[in-house]
């Protein structure tokens, strides 16, 4: 039996990411009734896994059982070539409990400058997992290119959205339009794949 996501499914976006949640939201265009795990109290798990695919279906297998609704989780992050791919998976936990972005993207920076590499080859990646209530999971991967630039540039946007330069662009993702953005970001190009292959 082929999965579908049927048009006006109540689902859940399995991510206590206010950044995440709304770009979520921008994507899914009303085409379905969005809960967030915060408004329906659901814990936030761990994320035991060494890739972004792994964390994702983790994030919406625990929701979707927890609340019994079809989940949709994100899992994503920076990964600079220069870094060995480094935050990646880790890239939440550089921001630390406060969740400190500016101090986050100062580690890059200094991280950066400490291994004497001078590869600021950088790419997002976001691997979006939707799960169904004791049920299957089906996880795609959208990644983007680009580069670090230091120092932060925009306040629009979220995370390292300041640092990250697309391929081709001068602006950083933190100065670019949420629509400019969503044309071309990790995000988008996952759920582009998302909606080829579960949408009605
Ligand atoms: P996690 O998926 O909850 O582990 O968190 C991933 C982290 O990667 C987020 O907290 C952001 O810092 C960062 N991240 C993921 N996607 C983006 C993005 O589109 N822009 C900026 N930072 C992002």
């Amino acid at each position: 039996m082929a999965l579908v996501l049927p048009n006006g499914a109540r689902i859940v976006a399995a991510t206590h990411n206010p950044g995440k949640a709304r770009e979520l939201a921008a994507l899914t265009e009303g085409r379905f009734q969005v809960a967030s795990a915060g408004e329906l109290g659901l814990a936030e798990p761990d994320e035991p896994e060494t890739t972004f695919a792994g964390n994702a279906v983790v994030k919406a297998r625990a929701a979707a059982d927890a609340c019994g609704l079809i989940a949709l989780a994100d899992d994503s992050g920076l990964s600079v070539a220069g870094l060995g791919g480094a935050p990646g998976v880790h890239s939440a936990r550089w921001a630390g409990p406060e969740r400190d972005f500016a101090h986050a993207m100062a580690l890059v920076e200094r991280r950066l400058e400490e291994s004497g590499s001078d590869d600021a080859a950088a790419w997002f990646t976001c691997a979006l997992a939707v799960a169904w209530p004791k049920g299957p999971a089906v996880v795609v991967v959208g990644r983007v290119d680009g580069r670090v630039s230091f120092p932060p540039r925009g306040d629009r946007g979220f995370g390292y959205d300041p640092i990250f330069v697309p391929a081709g662009a001068r602006f950083t993702f933190g100065e670019l339009e949420p629509a400019e953005k969503e044309a071309i970001s990790h995000r988008a190009r996952a759920f582009a794949q998302l909606k080829a292959a579960l949408f009605e």
